[in-house]
């Protein structure tokens, strides 16, 4: 059981059908750990989500049940995304959401990596 109180992992989301190539998406990068796309609906010049391959809805769930290489992997994976785009100078945000507060619409764990424009204060 998850234990992120959101319920259990469903196969149906769109995180998951784009893992098995049921549906396409635009691929930055991948390993054995995670897939990273450009976000469908971008809220910055750069908007790319990260997501790990394992079924995990939540943080909480990913850090509860996953292996420490997928952990490492997925955030070792996120940091070097971010130095390849060259992000680094200018700066970036890294955003979960997690949960209905959060609006989270995808129930697999994923970051959203935002950036290429001065991104403002955070609202929250
Ligand atoms: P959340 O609110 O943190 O769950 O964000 C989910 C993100 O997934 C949103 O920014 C959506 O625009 C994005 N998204 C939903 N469907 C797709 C897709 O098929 N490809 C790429 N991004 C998607």
């Amino acid at each position: 059981m998850p234990v992120n109180g959101l319920g259990a992992y469903d196969d149906s989301n769109v995180f998951a059908k784009i893992l098995r190539g049921a549906i396409p998406c635009r691929k930055v990068f991948e390993n054995e750990w995670v897939l990273a796309f450009h976000d469908i609906n971008p809220q910055a010049p750069v908007h790319v989500l990260v997501i790990p391959k394992g079924k995990y809805v939540s943080l909480a769930d990913f850090t509860a049940a996953a292996s420490e290489a997928e952990i490492a992997g997925f955030f070792r994976a996120v940091g070097a995304l971010a130095n390849e785009l060259g992000l680094e100078a200018a700066g970036y945000r890294v955003l979960a959401n997690m949960g209905p507060d959060a609006g989270q619409e995808v129930p697999h764990f994923h970051v959203h990596l935002f950036a290429g424009h001065n991104l403002g204060p955070m609202l929250t």
